[in-house]
């Protein structure tokens, strides 16, 4: 098999971008985006050997920025140029002697899987291989004052992953000489002269150089979803008994809660309230009463086959809250293990769980103990071809 290894530049200084925070490491919907190239290169390549990541001296953010990172890294110290930052991380790469190396800006997020399989396909029959677009717009000599116009139509614009060959392009970095600065690595490769292919780039990986960038790219991952709520509401009778169930949790209260399954009330409440929010009917569609295979069910059953519609229609469940209405059991004592239980079901974090609990003050059913009662919400994303 083809040994790839995949080196980040991460060592910029941003002087365009006129941060504090290096552009590498600001937030991008919740992860750096430093840690959203590196996810992407690796879902992009998944047999990838090792990523090297080349940072700045000292940079104190590298190690959150990797944190629980499922992969080898290695990171290194860059250099006072780019050839020589990449230089230092070509050179952590000679016992593990890759066959192929791909060289990405860390400062390009949205690396795309179908280039990443070109520039590797195109290494077959060349030494080097890059992502290149065309020019769309005129472009024109500009020394202050508009000049000639350029051909664009011999003008490419180039991207990262810049891929090679190890054994071609590891000698030229060996012999690099200390005050060579190229604009690339592919700039390298040529002035060395190597064979270079080339293959369509992609317009999602720019680089985020200005600040304005950084908001496009945060409306680029905003953009495909939409955030839908459903509310489920539920209400069980009490009757004799010792124990009953409240959102997953069995509680020996004195007495029962009634029903045609275990009648746990709260998951009931937040099962609707994830049907809500897909527009999929309700907890009796799925699950009617008068089916005896759901007599005495656990309602776990019905929790799980609405967050298992939630994942079929490619969503994700952002948050949940339930309210519970009685005056009897305490709520409060349990919720840890409510939370944790509804957590565990829906497969998310305990964080996005919610449970609440209040009386009625005494007064309607719920005061006098003859049901309890359980409100809740649900907030997804669901995508927008949806
Ligand atoms: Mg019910």
């Amino acid at each position: 098999m083809t040994v790839v290894a995949q080196i980040l530049v991460a060592a910029g200084k941003g002087a365009r971008f006129k941060g504090e925070t290096p552009k590498q490491y600001m937030d991008l919907g919740g992860k750096t985006v430093l840690r959203r190239s590196l996810d992407n290169l690796k879902a992009a390549w998944p047999t990838t050997r090792a990523f090297v990541i080349v940072h700045a001296q000292g940079d104190p953010l590298l190690a959150d920025a990797i944190e629980g990172f499922d992969g080898i890294i290695v990171p290194v110290t860059g250099g006072s140029t780019r050839c020589q930052s990449v230089r230092a991380g070509i050179a952590t790469l000679e016992d593990l002697a890759p066959d192929l190396i791909l060289i990405h800006d860390a400062a390009r997020p949205f690396v795309s899987k179908r280039v990443i399989e070109d520039v590797v396909d195109a290494l077959k029959t060349n030494e080097a291989a890059v992502p290149v677009l065309p020019i769309v717009d005129a472009v024109k000599a500009f020394d202050g004052q508009i000049g000639d116009d350029l051909a664009r139509g011999h003008m490419r614009r180039v991207q990262t992953p810049q891929g090679f060959r190890f054994q071609d392009v590891w000698p030229l970095y060996q012999t690099l000489s200390p005050d060579a600065d190229f604009a690339d690595d592919i700039a390298l490769a040529k002035n060395a002269g190597l064979s270079i292919g080339t293959v369509d780039g992609d317009e999602k990986t720019f680089k985020i150089t200005f600040p304005e960038d950084l908001e496009k790219a945060r409306q680029m991952l905003g953009n495909g979803t939409y955030i839908a709520t459903g509310t489920g509401f539920d209400v069980h009778r009490t009757e004799p008994g010792d124990l009953l169930w409240l959102c997953g949790v069995a509680i020996e209260a004195g007495f029962a809660l009634k029903g045609h399954s275990d009648a746990d009330v709260g998951l009931h409440a937040l099962t609707d309230a994830l049907y809500g929010a897909l527009a999929e009917g309700d907890i009796g569609d799925h699950f009617p009463p008068t089916d005896p295979q759901w007599k005495g069910a656990e309602s776990h059953v019905f929790l799980t086959h609405a967050k298992d519609r939630v994942q079929a229609r490619g969503g994700t469940i952002q948050h949940v809250d339930v309210t519970l209405i009685c005056e009897k059991p305490k709520v409060k004592p349990h919720r840890a293990a409510m939370r944790a239980r509804v957590a565990e079901l829906l497969e998310i974090a305990e964080t996005r769980v919610s449970i609440k609990a209040t009386t009625t003050e005494q007064l309607g059913f719920t005061g006098r103990g003859e049901g309890i009662a359980a409100q809740a919400s649900a907030t997804l994303s669901l995508p927008d071809h949806d």
